[in-house]
This record gives structure tokens, sequence and C-alpha cells, in this order.
């Protein structure tokens, strides 16, 4: 993984799924009563209110989707309160507080200036969606993490729309290099490796990175060296024929398309699994094909099984070198599998990530809620959450409410009014608004905007989100680390597939850890994926899977998984583990087409979400699902268009 792409280096011939799945959407009932039994919903202006500091089970946490999936399996209304209505009017109310919806109400004030009236209805206990921030305390130390949305990046360069955002903000992208030791860890010996676990591959063992794999987020890792591949091939559990298989796969410059142009091969490369085309047109051993598979995870939630041949030779993955491909990139490939010079410069890392574009947005919104003035000031001011839903603020954001119905007050032709009904602290409530911004996950949308054509919904509902975790752990110290010389781990067999020490930034008052003696926050990432199946199926299931495990078994698999990794360097979790966050994201990253499994996007056909984010009557719609494309460019791009798209 280079210093700048770091997200890059940490489906057949189906065309729109939606709704056509054989396979289940659903968590057992018993599930969620018991998941709701736990439910206790804080006002926000209570004393001590401050969901950042929590830990355990954040991201998508309890009390934030019962409400929902009982809409979606049509139980909500059966048994549901009496509305209560609010009296309250708005010239704007936007479903959904992440950055596209808080982006939303930004450009909407610049439209329609300072005494508009806006209300964001989150289903969350805080803003951000996505961009998440975890606080840890450490003694008198307060150490941050970023719970969800990482940096500032994108494959492609940020419009001139989303980069004007980044500059209100304050935001001097190029100064980044300025805040990051980029050194440390390698000063320190530390390098990316690969542990090898025993059910997947006969052993447990850390060995030398030579794969130079999605596995170190950390972004400061060289690309392996001759020493590295010398002691991969010297320590790794792997036959000799896997061996074998792994330097031709470096090496080989056999054209094993002969006679096809380069498109023709490209268009062959597009409709294959890198899975296949390593065992099938390479003869690989299904060893590499195990090495590989949690490759693509840190990028797509899938394996090398569900990400297309094309697409791995855009991100630079073995196998490719004697085909000799016209380097223009081939119809079909995923835009993050597409290298972009000047993308690859517009990097920045917080240490809550972009958390901080989500508090500098609130700041701009509801300045009492924040403290400060800078960008960089930022990253240590507290919330005021009780300031975040004042009767006197031009803009509220209410949060824990999920919005059940949003419906027209009248013909959505010619309505003037919307009336969004939200569920909060076992009530339904009811507010009015000019317009509505559906800035929430596409696949809800259909269940509380019913008014909407069967043709958009569909097409919403095709956006399956990526379910992933990432998992914060705060320890004691990192000599085991150091000790064992790494700074990041690949673990392709394993629960979690990878585990990084955290990024060294200094920003603002807020001092990295700089000594393996002091505590740290170690980051984990986990893709929940079924292998094998079409990527939205696997996100389906990845789904439940996340949803119906309790928060002890992934304490459990953390425990475990940190004790085999780093026991032989001294770390024992009992005594070293100090807290766990685990940011569940059952429904994260937006979804992208693929050209294994998504036709249009081959044919460059008018593809779901243009259809899904069409206007109607008073609704628009944003979200990063609007572009189908999983970065926070794309969540403002897609909230200034939906504001553009406002009925005055
Ligand atoms: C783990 C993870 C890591 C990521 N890392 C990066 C990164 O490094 N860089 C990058 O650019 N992008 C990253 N992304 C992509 C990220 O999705 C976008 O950058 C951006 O944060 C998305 O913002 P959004 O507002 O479109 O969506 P979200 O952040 O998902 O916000 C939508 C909000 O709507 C809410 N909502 C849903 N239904 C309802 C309802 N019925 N009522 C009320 N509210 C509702 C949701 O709970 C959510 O809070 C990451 C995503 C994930 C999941």
């Amino acid at each position: 993984m280079g210093a700048k792409i770091t997200r890059r280096d940490f489906l057949n011939g189906v065309a729109l799924t939606a709704g056509a799945s054989v396979l289940p959407n659903l968590v057992p009932p018993e599930m969620w009563a018991a998941a709701a039994a736990d439910l206790q919903t804080e006002a926000q202006d209570a004393p001590g209110y401050y969901p950042p500091a929590k830990t355990g089970l954040r991201g998508s946490h309890v009390g934030s989707f019962e409400a929902m999936h009982k809409v979606r399996d049509g139980a909500f209304w059966d048994d549901a309160p009496k509305p209560v209505d609010t009296g309250e009017s708005y010239d704007l109310v936007i479903v959904g507080g992440g950055i596209s919806g808080l982006a939303a109400a930004h450009f909407f004030r610049k439209t329609a200036g300072d005494k508009a009236r806006v209300l964001i209805l989150e289903n969350h206990d805080d803003f951000g969606g996505h961009a998440k921030r975890n606080e840890f305390r450490a003694g008198n130390r307060m150490l941050l993490g970023f719970g969800g949305t990482y940096s500032i990046e994108s494959p492609s360069p940020y419009s001139a729309v989303a980069k004007g955002v980044i500059e209100e903000l304050g935001i001097d992208v190029p100064s980044y290099p300025k805040y990051v030791s980029k050194d440390l860890y390698r000063s320190l010996g530390l390098k990316p490796r690969i542990f090898f676990d025993k059910e997947t591959f006969g052993a447990d063992a850390l060995v030398a990175n030579a794969v130079h794999t999605g596995g170190d987020e950390s972004g400061l890792s060289d690309d392996a060296g001759a020493a590295d591949l010398r002691d991969f091939l010297k320590d790794a559990p792997l036959s000799a024929k896997a061996k074998e298989d792994f330097q031709r796969l470096l090496t080989e410059q056999k054209d094993y398309f002969p006679g096809l142009s380069s498109d023709e091969k490209k268009a062959r490369l597009a409709r294959v699994s890198y899975a296949k085309y390593l065992t099938d047109t390479l003869g690989m051993s299904e060893e590499i094909v195990k090495l590989f598979q949690a490759f693509p995870h840190p990028l797509f939630g899938v394996g090398i099984d569900a990400v297309a041949a094309q697409d791995a030779w855009g991100l630079e993955m073995p196998g490719f070198k004697g085909i000799k491909l016209d380097p223009a990139p081939g119809k079909g490939m995923n835009r993050d599998c597409i290298r972009n010079d000047e993308a690859e410069k517009y990097f920045f890392h917080f240490p809550d990530g972009n958390a901080s574009i989500a508090r500098l947005l609130v700041r701009k919104l509801i300045p009492a809620a924040i403290p400060g003035s800078s960008a960089a000031d930022v990253v240590l001011a507290k919330a005021d959450y009780s300031k975040l839903d004042e009767p006197s603020s031009g803009v509220r954001i209410r949060v824990n409410s999920t919005v059940v119905k949003v419906n027209h007050l009248g013909d959505p032709a010619s309505a003037k009014e919307v009336e969004v009904s939200y569920f909060t602290e076992g009530k339904l409530k009811t507010v009015r608004a000019a317009n509505c911004i559906l800035a929430c996950w596409h696949v809800v949308i259909p269940y509380i905007a019913q008014e909407l054509p069967d043709a958009q919904k569909e097409a919403l509902a095709s956006a399956q989100k990526v379910p992933l975790l990432y998992t914060n752990v705060l320890i004691r110290n990192w000599s085991a680390f150091q000790k064992l010389g790494t700074s990041g781990v690949y673990c392709p067999g394993m629960y979690h597939t990878g585990v990084n020490l955290d990024l060294p930034v200094s920003i603002g008052g807020y001092e990295c850890t700089k000594k393996p003696d002091d505590p740290i926050v170690v980051h984990m990432m986990k893709a929940a994926c079924k292998p094998g199946y079409p990527a939205r199926d696997q996100h389906r299931l990845g789904r439940i899977q996340l949803y119906s495990t309790t928060f002890e078994t992934y304490e459990r698999n953390i425990r475990e998984q940190l004790l085999r990794i780093f026991g032989t360097g001294g770390f024992d979790p009992a005594r070293d583990i100090l807290e766990i966050t685990v940011n569940r994201w059952p429904h994260g990253y937006a979804y992208e087409y693929n050209s294994l499994f998504d036709q249009f996007w081959l044919d460059g056909t008018e593809t779901p979400c243009q259809v899904a984010r069409k206007p109607f009557g008073r609704l628009a719609i944003a979200n990063a699902d609007a572009g189908a494309y999983a970065y926070t460019d794309c969540a403002i791009d897609q909230a200034y268009r939906a504001v553009q798209e406002l009925k005055k």
C-alpha cells in the first residue's frame, strides 16, 4: 500500500437484482426483540450526553435500527403509537445526519439564506453517519480513533464543489505531511507482515509481507523488497508448489491470451474473477487464492472471488506482467481501480477520520455546538450535544430519531408541503416542511417514501450496502508490535483481516502516540462476506452476520486474534487490552458497480443510481449511494445536486 492510496492498499451477468434475491433479508424476529429490550434512549440534551466516548458495540448501535427494521418487515404500523404533531414547520427537513445530510444543510443555507430553517433527523445517537468519532481514555490521556470514514481520499479527483466545501471548512489538504509522523514506524524497524493462521494454512506464522497487500492501513510502508520476499519464501507455511507458484506469479512474463487485442483481453478479464484467473488461466494452487482472498476487502468488502481480474490488474495485483495491456482503463472497470495522480495527492487523515469533517460542518451550521475556529482545533473541541436541537437555531439536528414515513400533503406534483414522521423514545412524531432531502441509505427509501414510482424504488433497493466492521482496541502499550517488527498485519484467514497501529497524526494539540511503551489505538478491519455468492448476496448475508453477532463474540474473536498474532511478542490480552469499540456497519460502503455482476456497467447504459436519485415532487435524494461511490466527495456532490433540484 502506498502512502497516499491507503484504502486501496489497506458479481455472472446479473443485472439489477433488486428484490430478486432468493437469499433471506431478515434477521430472526426474536433477535430484534432481544435488542429492543436493551434500548435506552437518552435525551440528547441530558447532562453528560456524549456518544463519542461510548465504547462497546458502536457503529449501528442497539437502538438505531429496530424501528426501521420493523417498518421493513411490515410490523411497525400495526402497533405504532398515535402520531403526535409537533407543530414544527421547516423550509427543509433532511433525513440522515451523515456528511451528505450535513453538506445538504450547508448548501441549502447558502442558497436560501441564514433565515432558512432546517431540521436534520438522524436515527443514530450521534451525527456524522459513517464518519464516526471514537474517544478512549488511558489515565489522563484522551486517544482518538476513527469508527468509520477514515480520510479525505478518493480514486478520482474531488470535484470543484467537494473541494470547495473542504476549503470552506478550513482544511488545508496539502498541509497534511506536517501532521503525520511519516517515518515513525519505519524508524523503529516496523513493517507490514502477514499472519498465516493454522485453520487456513496449517500453521500459525507471522511472516514478512511480500504481497504488498491491504493489511497495512498506516500508509507508511514501502512496497515489499527483495529481503521481504526472501523471508516470506523461507517462513510462510505454504507448500513447495505454492511457493513456486508465488514466485512465478510475481515474475512470469507470459501472454496468457496470445492473438487477442488489448481490448479483447480486457473484455475477458472484466468477466472473470481474479480468483478464477489465478487458478484457471495461470494454474495457481488454491493456497495462492487463499493468500490473496482478502486483499480487496478494504476497498470492496468482498474477496478476490467477487472482484474482476481487470480490476485486479488496475490495482496492480500480480499476474499481468506478460499480457501487455494498454494502460488506459478498460470498459467496466471499477473507479477504485483506476489510478489517478491528482487524486492520489489529495489525502488528509484526522485522528478521528472524516468525523472531523462532520464536526466542522456542524460547527458551521450550529456554531454554539462545537467551540473553536479552525480545522485543527476541532480535533480536541468537545461537542455540546445539548445545543444541537435548540428552537432558536436556524439548523437543528435531532438524533435518535428514525424517519419512518415521508409523504406529500396532497398530490406530489402540486403539493406545497411534505409531512415527515419519525420515531423517537417510543413516540411517533410529525413535522412539516416545504422540502425534504433523503440523505439516508437508499435501501431505506422505498419503505419510507412509498409514493415513489416502482422503478425508482427498485433502483433504490439495489444499492445493497457493503457490511464492514471497524474495530478500535485501546492497548496499554505496543511493545509486542515493536518486538515482532510490525505496524500492520494482513491476516487473510482470520476474523479481522487487517490489524494496524493507529496512523500517527498530531494536530491541533492532539499528540499521537510515539513511544512503544505508551497506549495506542489499534485498528482492526473485517469485511463480512460469503465467498462464492454474487456481491450483493454476499453483502446481504454479511449484514445478517453482523447484526446477529453479540458483542461478547466480537470481543472473544478480538482477544483471541490479538493473542495469536502478538502473544509471542509478550502481548497479553487480559493485561494489555484497555477498551474495545466495535463499529458495526451492516450498512457500510455504498455499493460500487462491478463488471462481474452488473451488465449495465459494462454496457455503459443507465445505472440504477441515476434512476434512484431522481427528484420526486418535493423530495430530493442525496447520500453517497446516489453516486454508487463510497467516498466523502460523492456524499458532498450528491448533496449539492439534491439541493439544486429542490422546488422553490
Ligand atoms: C467503515 C467505513 C469506512 C469508510 N472510509 C472512507 C474513507 O476513508 N474515505 C471516504 O471518502 N469514504 C469512506 N467511507 C464511505 C462513507 O460512506 C462516505 O465517505 C460518507 O461518510 C458517506 O456519507 P453519507 O452521508 O452519504 O452516508 P452515511 O454516513 O451513511 O449517512 C447517512 C445517515 O442516514 C441515516 N439514516 C438511515 N436511515 C434513516 C432513517 N430512516 N431515519 C433517519 N436517519 C437515517 C444513517 O443512519 C446515517 O447516519 C467509509 C464508509 C465506511 C462504512
